[in-house]
């Protein structure tokens, strides 16, 4: 049996005579840039995620830029960012003139780490970008005492958690200023690049549309110098009837994630994602541990299941940031990379595959390498 771990063929496939209807509506009205899908993506999106602002921008990375520019942050503000994410996470910080400051993860749930977050903070500190890993909320209740007391900004990097909620409030505008990314392979993709930023704050509402808008307050008239960052009309009507599916297939990734634990939690040299109480996570990744992980990775696509790492080296780790390796660079990060492996995870995939996995999961840990897909395909079935 095959297992993809991301099938966006199948996905348009289910959904084509919707998505080719927007896209003919599009060429026909040529409404490229900005235009009437725009404005009604932004608008169905903030609903969706239960913010009062959205603002369309190019792409996720762009976003996270955008709103931090938008937070007007002294020059050389430090600004705390979990060891553990894309590089678009700190990438951003120190494109804006800022200092990045990595955080440790905690050890169950990846996220970062309130506890280390604490001890970080210093008199330069400005604020904390905490970032919904794998679609797993990060504390958003601790992050907003110490933000509070600090007096901090918190920006969401939720890129990876459209749909996710934290004790039933959707990630992103429960902190000062949310950002997603609509790279294909999110769980809200495009068909290209894009992004979106969301808050609650007219005014950094505003200030993101115009930095995304080259400052734009009329067409030749600019009150600054911003940027070209838009989201584009193409990607927007995409985005729109996708948006329609986000919840069911956050549901069926919620499903599955399950339907994993219920035949793998027993495996004791395998651990299981941390489960949040209170929080719908949004399983972008469904991301287990073991010290085997390489070989458990070779096993897996020996059975034709594919697998992901996210992400192989830790940020601290990566050439970009030798730089700024001292005594107090977080370590667990690191030590974590090499054992995490990302399961297949997303709508595409029928519980006879889910089980498959499962099947070939403890087929690794309790019959050695041996097992053959044969095997599996039996144990499965019988
Ligand atoms: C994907 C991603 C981004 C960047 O989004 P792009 O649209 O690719 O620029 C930022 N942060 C995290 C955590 C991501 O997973």
């Amino acid at each position: 049996m095959k297992v993809k771990f991301l099938d966006l063929k199948a996905q348009y496939d289910s959904i084509r005579s919707d998505i080719d209807a927007a896209v003919a509506r599009i060429l026909d009205n040529c409404s490229f840039i900005g235009g009437p899908d725009v404005a009604g993506f932004e608008a169905e999106f903030a609903e969706f995620q239960h913010a009062e602002h959205c603002v369309g921008v190019a792409n996720g990375t762009d976003a996270i830029e955008i709103a931090i520019e938008a937070l007007q942050l002294e020059r050389g503000s430090e600004i705390l960012v979990p060891a553990n994410s894309f590089i678009a996470s700190s990438e951003a910080v120190s494109r804006g003139g800022h200092s990045v400051v990595f955080c440790e993860p905690t050890a169950d749930q990846y996220t970062i780490d309130p506890e280390d977050v604490a001890r970080r903070i210093t008199e330069r500190t400005a604020a904390i970008i905490g970032v919904h890993l794998y679609g797993n909320p990060c504390d958003m209740t601790a992050l907003r005492t110490l933000a509070d007391r600090h007096r901090l900004a918190i920006i969401e990097d939720a890129a990876q958690a459209h749909g996710a909620e934290w004790q039933g409030r959707r990630v992103g505008a429960i902190g000062d200023i949310g950002t997603f990314s609509f790279y294909p392979g999110k769980n809200l993709g495009a068909y290209g690049d894009a992004g979106a930023i969301v808050t609650n704050n007219s005014d950094l509402a505003k200030r993101c549309r115009m930095i995304a808008n080259h400052g734009r307050i009329e067409k030749y008239n600019h009150l600054f110098e911003g940027r070209n960052s838009r989201l584009d009309g193409l990607q927007a009507a995409v985005l729109r009837v996708k948006l329609r599916s986000l919840d069911s297939w956050v549901s069926r990734r919620n499903e599955i994630a399950f339907r994993y634990r219920a035949q793998l939690g027993d495996v004791t040299e395998l651990v299981l994602p941390g489960a949040v109480a209170n929080a719908r996570h949004a399983y972008h990744l469904f991301v287990v541990r073991t010290p085997r992980r390489d070989e458990l990775k070779s096993f897996l696509a020996e059975q034709g299941i594919e697998t992901g790492i996210h992400y192989p080296i830790a940020l601290p780790d990566l050439p970009a940031y030798q730089h700024m390796r001292d005594s107090r660079t977080p370590q667990r990060a690191s030590e974590l990379a090499p054992q995490l492996l990302s399961l297949p995870i997303g709508e595409h995939l029928s519980d006879e595959q889910v089980d498959y996995v499962c099947a070939a999961v403890r087929a690794f840990f309790h019959e050695g390498v041996a097992a053959s897909t044969d095997a599996i395909a039996h144990s499965v079935a019988s």
